[in-house]
C-alpha cells in the first residue's frame, strides 16, 4: 500500500509544485487577512514572494517602513501557512526542484565544460583575477550567450547587467549578438543595465532587481555584477572599516544568494585581485589572492580565478565548488566575445 503510494507519485507533479513554490505571490498573503498596503510596502522593499518573506528576519522586516513588530509576526505566521516547500522535504523532491535548475554557456566549449556545462542558475559563480584577463568580457559574452536556447530545455531569458566600474559598452555586444546569428537590437533590448555609484547604491539597486525577477516572472534568467567590490574598496578603507565593510559585503551576498534561489537566476560577478602583502614573507605558491576575504569565499558557489596565457588567450582555473574537480581551461578573448583557445 504504502509503496503505491510512493510510486504514484509523479514526475510532473513534483516538477509542478516546485515551480509554483519559486513564484508563490507575496499577494497571496491576503488570504490569510494581510492587508494589500502592507503587502506592498514588502514589496517596494524587493519582497514580492512568500519564499521571500522566509528569506528574511523578523528583525529586517521590522526595519521596513510601516511595519511594525506585531505586522511582523501576523505575516511570518500568514507566510509559513500558505508556503509550498516550508521545512524538509524529502531528497527526492529535492532533487526535481534542483532539475530546474539550468547552465548558461559561456562561448567556449572547454569553460563550459570546466563549470559542469556553464554559469549555475540557484547559485553564485565569482571570477577573478588581474585586470585585462576578461571577467568584463566574460560578462558582455554571457548577456549575449544568456538569450540563446541551450541545453536541457533551457529557454533563454533576460538579463541585469549592474556596473560598478562604468565598462560595460552596450555596442560590445552587438559584434557578440552577430557571432551567434541574433539581431542586434533585440539582443541590447534584453539586457537591463544600472550604474552603481556606491556600495549602498548597489544593495539598493537588489531591491529593484527582485521586483523585476517578480514583475517579469521567469523572464530573467542572469544578474552581473561586474565587479562586486569595486565600491566596497572605495567606500571601506583601511582596517577601521573592516569589520564594517566585511558585515555589509555579507548582507549584499546573502541578498544575492537569495535572489538566486527565489527567481531561480544565475548570478555572476566578478572580483579584483591584490597582492598579500604577507605573502612575500610566507612563501606561499600564489601570493595574488581575490579580495573580499572569507565572507566572499563562502559566499561564492563557484570561484573560478583567470590569468593570462598566449595572445588573446587566458587561463581559467576553478579554485571552489561543491562538485566539481579543481582543473583549467583555456579560452580566447575575440569580437565574437569569449570563444575556443587559439593555438
Ligand atoms: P579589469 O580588472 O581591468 O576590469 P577585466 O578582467 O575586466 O579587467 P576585460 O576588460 O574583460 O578585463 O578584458 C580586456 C581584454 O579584452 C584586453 O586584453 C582586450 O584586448 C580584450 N578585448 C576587449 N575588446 C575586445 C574586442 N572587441 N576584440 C578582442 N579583444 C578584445
Ligand atoms: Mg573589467
Amino acid at each position: 500500500m504504502m509503496q503505491k503510494q510512493l510510486a504514484d507519485t509523479s514526475t510532473d507533479d513534483l516538477d509542478e509544485s516546485a515551480e509554483e513554490a519559486t513564484f508563490q505571490d507575496i499577494d497571496m498573503l491576503q488570504d490569510q487577512g494581510i492587508n494589500a498596503a502592507d503587502l506592498k510596502k514588502l514589496k517596494t522593499a524587493g519582497i514580492c514572494t512568500i519564499k521571500g518573506v522566509q528569506m528574511h528576519t523578523k528583525k529586517a522586516l521590522c526595519n521596513i517602513k510601516g511595519i511594525s513588530e506585531a505586522k511582523v509576526e501576523k505575516i511570518k505566521e500568514a507566510a509559513a501557512k500558505m508556503a509550498v516547500d516550508s521545512g524538509f522535504v524529502s531528497a527526492l523532491n529535492f532533487s526535481m526542484k534542483r532539475k530546474q535548475c539550468f547552465r548558461i554557456s559561456c562561448g567556449c566549449a572547454d569553460l563550459d565544460k570546466l563549470l559542469g556545462g556553464g554559469v549555475e542558475s540557484m547559485a553564485i559563480t565569482e571570477v577573478f583575477g588581474e585586470f585585462r584577463t576578461g571577467k568584463t568580457q566574460l560578462s558582455h559574452t554571457l548577456c549575449v550567450t544568456t538569450q540563446m536556447p541551450g541545453a536541457m530545455g533551457y529557454t533563454g531569458g533576460k538579463v541585469v547587467y549592474i556596473d560598478t566600474e562604468n565598462t560595460f559598452r552596450p555596442d560590445r555586444l552587438r559584434p557578440i549578438a552577430d557571432r551567434f546569428n541574433l539581431d542586434q537590437s533585440a539582443v541590447l533590448d534584453n539586457v537591463l543595465y544600472a550604474r552603481a555609484y556606491t556600495s549602498e547604491h548597489q544593495m539598493e539597486l537588489l531591491d529593484h532587481v527582485a521586483s523585476k525577477f517578480h514583475e517579469e516572472a521567469g523572464i530573467f534568467k542572469l544578474l552581473i555584477v561586474d565587479s562586486i567590490m569595486a565600491l566596497f574598496r572605495v567606500d571601506f578603507s583601511g582596517r577601521g572599516e573592516l569589520a564594517d565593510r566585511q558585515q555589509k559585503l555579507a548582507q549584499m551576498l546573502s541578498r544575492l544568494q537569495k535572489i538566486s534561489e527565489e527567481y531561480n537566476v544565475a548570478v555572476f560577478v566578478t572580483n579584483q585581485m591584490t597582492a598579500d602583502p604577507g605573502a612575500a614573507m610566507s612563501f606561499q605558491a600564489d601570493p595574488k589572492k581575490p579580495i573580499g576575504g572569507h565572507i566572499l569565499a563562502h559566499a561564492s558557489t563557484t570561484r573560478i580565478s583567470l590569468r593570462k596565457g598566449r595572445g588573446e588567450n587566458r587561463v581559467a582555473k576553478i579554485y571552489d565548488s561543491p562538485d566539481m574537480p579543481e582543473s583549467e581551461a583555456t579560452f580566447s578573448i575575440t569580437n565574437g566575445g569569449i570563444a575556443d583557445a587559439k593555438e
